[in-house]
């Protein structure tokens, strides 16, 4: 199980989801503390952020742990914006292990990032092609294409989710996605949390520090974050 964080607010840098807090992503890649499955997810990482809301997402994957990436503390130190998805990766056996397998997946002004696993039967219908053979990617696809169809995040993420875990019952379907102005997000079989601060939101599969405010998203749930609403729907 992969580990995943994002933000909205105001403007704020990377390193606020992976350096600076003492359990930020970093941290999780190699301790995390509430994962159910797997205990180290060094397998890639990846982030996206926006240069201004409303245009396409600046994407930065790579296929290896994310702490041998020396180049990333200078440009998380840097890259800021009021939206922000970074996850860390530790692939489910048979998966690729690759850059185009690695989170967050991207499509137009959307980012999404998928802890779990599904059989390949449960979402290869539900999408015409995937960037990767891994499973995330075609969840990812699924959910663009509905996107595209002009659903909103929040509902093509549960349409994807109810569809693909009917199929799979044994499926784990934790999606995290934005759009720059919202982030939608799903609980399926692992952990999420929510924290909301004076100026912003913070959603992640378990907390980045032990300061109180950490919500617990309940099983089976629809997570939707605007700038002015939180609001966490049955699936
Ligand atoms: N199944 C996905 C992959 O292989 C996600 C894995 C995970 O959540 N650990 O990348």
């Amino acid at each position: 199980m992969c580990r995943h964080a994002a933000w909205l607010g105001a403007a704020r840098s990377l390193a606020r989801l992976i350096h600076e807090p003492e359990h930020g992503l970093l941290t999780q890649s190699y301790a995390p503390r509430r994962q159910r499955y797997g205990t180290i997810n060094a397998d890639g990482y990846g982030m996206g952020w926006y240069d201004q809301a409303g245009g396409e997402p600046v994407r930065y994957r790579r296929s290896v742990p994310i702490w041998t990436d020396a180049n990333l503390p200078g440009l998380a130190r840097i890259a800021r914006s009021t939206c922000l998805l970074v996850a860390v990766r530790s692939a489910t056996v048979g998966m690729p292990i690759e850059e185009s397998a690695t989170a967050p997946f991207s499509d137009g002004r959307w980012l999404l990032s998928h802890n779990g696993r599904v059989v390949r039967d449960a979402v290869r219908d539900l999408a015409d092609d995937a960037e990767s053979a891994c499973d995330s990617a075609w969840v990812a696809a699924a959910v663009f294409q509905r996107a595209q169809a002009g659903l909103g995040l929040g509902e093509a993420l549960a349409e994807v989710v109810v569809h693909a875990g009917e199929k799979d019952p044994g499926a784990r379907l934790n999606l995290l996605a934005c759009d720059g102005a919202s982030i939608a997000a799903t609980v399926w079989g692992d952990t999420l949390f929510h924290h909301r601060l004076h100026d912003g939101v913070l959603v992640a599969s378990e907390p980045l520090d032990d300061l109180p405010g950490w919500q617990v998203v309940p099983e089976r749930s629809l997570l939707t974050v605007t700038r002015d609403d939180v609001r966490v729907q049955p699936l």
